[in-house]
């Protein structure tokens, strides 16, 4: 009888962490649709994927870090040719 109750209480405790999985897919979906982070070189005002090969010539210093595509484009930086941000 006691053990039916375990099994139950795990049953819940399975379906608990397999809804917040869900809800961690939910959130990542929303962080895609917002776009990847991208990095954009001041002075050259040009923005690139994080993983471009020609940030790895430009000085930490002269990069930042921007929430996406979106917001490099609203402050006038052009998409790299190569990397295709
Ligand atoms: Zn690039």
């Amino acid at each position: 009888m006691k053990s039916k109750w375990i099994i139950a209480f795990v049953v819940v405790l399975i379906l608990v962490v397999m809804a917040g999985n869900a809800f961690a897919f939910l959130d990542f979906s929303k962080l895609s649709k917002r776009g990847d982070p991208v990095i954009a070189v001041l002075r050259l005002n040009v923005f690139h994927r994080p993983d471009c090969p020609l940030l790895k010539d430009v000085p930490k210093a002269l990069t930042i870090k921007l929430r996406d595509k979106d917001e490099a484009l609203k402050f006038d930086y052009k998409a790299c040719d190569k990397c295709k941000p």
